[in-house]
């Protein structure tokens, strides 16, 4: 049986060891780092995760502001904004929540935003660090991934990765950091032949394609790490009338095949956030000169 991976304990470690760190930068600088969330529309999940990244900063002690723009706001007035937070002081983190309005040029919004206060780590300076092994202000997604590998104290190097999906926001990046740990990177997608096989040869698994159920349990490789980041909801039924919320894994399966995998909900989404707050810390440090 796989032990399962507690992201929800893991993010709550990570939060108590930012909780110092904020403090001491609020009392060598008079004012707590800051981020700033861009928010264009009202679609709900969207509306959820904003709150819940305010919600968690305020926490540890980051000062969170939520600048909430109408869906018909133009482009022109989103890059004002951005512009403004790129100049302000009290601003050490900019997230534009995605997805935008299908009017506004998402690429333009991203490479608008300071690559100082890029704490999504999307703009192309810092992918373009990550991807010559110098990672800046890494995606949170994969970071809070490589953290949870790190955790389980697993050896890294010369091991066999198979990403699956090539996601600027997971895929790409997670294949990058997990280069610079010195892993054998594979990295498949939706043209990929023979995934089954590819997952076979897998010593650590990730998954971020949003396919419930796509990767079953004779895929995996006995004693391989898995790390389930897909997020999908099921159509709803009488025990669960919202739709019950599973990854990209057959959970059942997978555990009874691999070393350690990382259950959904519960793994990697509280990772996430926490490495947002990480980032952000990181970014008024490194803008603070600290
Ligand atoms: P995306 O749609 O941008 O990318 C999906 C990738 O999967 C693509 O690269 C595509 O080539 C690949 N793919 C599609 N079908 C495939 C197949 N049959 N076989 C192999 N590869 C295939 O999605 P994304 O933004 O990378 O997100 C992926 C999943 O991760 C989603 O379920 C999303 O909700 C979830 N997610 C979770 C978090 C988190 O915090 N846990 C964060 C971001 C995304």
């Amino acid at each position: 049986e796989a032990r399962i991976i507690d992201g929800r304990s893991a993010a709550a470690a990570l939060c108590e060891d930012l909780k110092p760190r904020v403090a001491g930068f609020r009392a060598r600088h008079g004012h707590a780092p800051g981020l700033a969330v861009i928010l264009v529309g009202s679609d709900p999940a969207s509306a959820i995760y904003v709150r819940r990244k305010g919600e968690q900063c305020r926490a540890i002690g980051i000062a969170s502001t939520q600048h909430t723009l109408p869906a018909e706001t133009s482009e022109q007035d989103v890059l004002d904004l951005v512009a403004r937070l790129n100049d302000s002081a009290e601003v050490h983190g900019i997230l534009v929540q995605l997805p935008l309005p299908p009017h506004i040029d998402t690429r333009r919004v991203l490479a608008a935003v300071s690559p100082a206060k890029d704490v999504d780590g999307f703009h192309v300076t810092n992918a373009g660090w990550l991807a010559i092994g110098k990672p800046t202000l890494a995606p949170c997604t994969p970071w809070g991934c490589i953290r949870l590998l790190r955790a389980l104290g697993v050896p890294l190097r010369g091991k066999r990765a198979l990403v699956v999906g090539r996601s600027v926001i997971v895929g790409r990046p997670m294949a990058q950091l997990l280069l610079i740990e010195d892993c054998t990177v594979t990295i498949a997608h939706r043209h990929s032949e023979n995934l089954a096989d590819l997952c076979r040869e897998a010593d650590i698994l990730v998954v971020a394609v949003g396919i419930p159920g796509l990767i079953r349990g004779d895929w995996i490789k006995p004693g391989a790490v898995v790390i389930d980041v897909g997020i999908n909801r099921l159509p709803p039924d009488d025990a669960t009338p919202k739709g019950r919320i599973v990854g990209d894994v057959v959970f059942d399966e997978a555990s009874a095949v691999a070393r350690a995998i990382t259950p959904v909900p519960g793994g990697v989404g509280p990772m996430t956030i926490a490495c947002l707050l990480e980032n952000t810390l990181r970014a008024a440090e490194m803008i603070a000169g600290d």
